[in-house]
């Protein structure tokens, strides 16, 4: 028998940061706290298919910095952000890179980039 699964997030699509609590009661769910209906979007999503955006660093050679900042170009399926990290882990790139470059395309075979987040010169 499935019972009520509560949950409780805070809404991070605006500045605002509603505290929501989802209830879960089979296929129907029960949403309170936000204050608008993007929250009951977002608490619904967070549920079901929970995403992130991933940022992190990568080496860099020849450049004045050793690590270069890089974003996924979309958010990620939470349970991919572990496996990301380990591939970004083992990337290398070489000066000079742009900011918006992608450092790896489709990573771990999804239409999400890892993309650099700045400039960095040849030196
Ligand atoms: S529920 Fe609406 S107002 Fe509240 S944080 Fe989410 S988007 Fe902002």
């Amino acid at each position: 028998m499935d019972g009520v699964i509560t949950k409780e997030i805070t809404c991070t699509v605006c500045p605002v940061g509603c505290k929501l609590t989802i209830e879960k009661d089979g296929d129907h769910y029960r949403i309170s706290g936000n204050e608008c209906k993007r929250g009951h979007s977002y608490a619904i999503e967070e549920l079901i298919h929970p995403t992130r955006m991933l940022t992190a660093t990568v080496e860099i050679r020849n450049a004045l910095h050793r690590r270069l900042p890089v974003h996924s170009s979309a958010p990620l399926p939470k349970e991919l952000l572990f496996p990301a990290m380990k591939l970004i882990k083992k990337c290398r790139v070489d000066a000079p890179v742009h900011c918006g470059q992608v450092i790896i395309a489709g990573i771990l075979n999804t239409s999400v980039d890892i993309c650099a987040s700045r400039d960095m010169e040849l030196v």
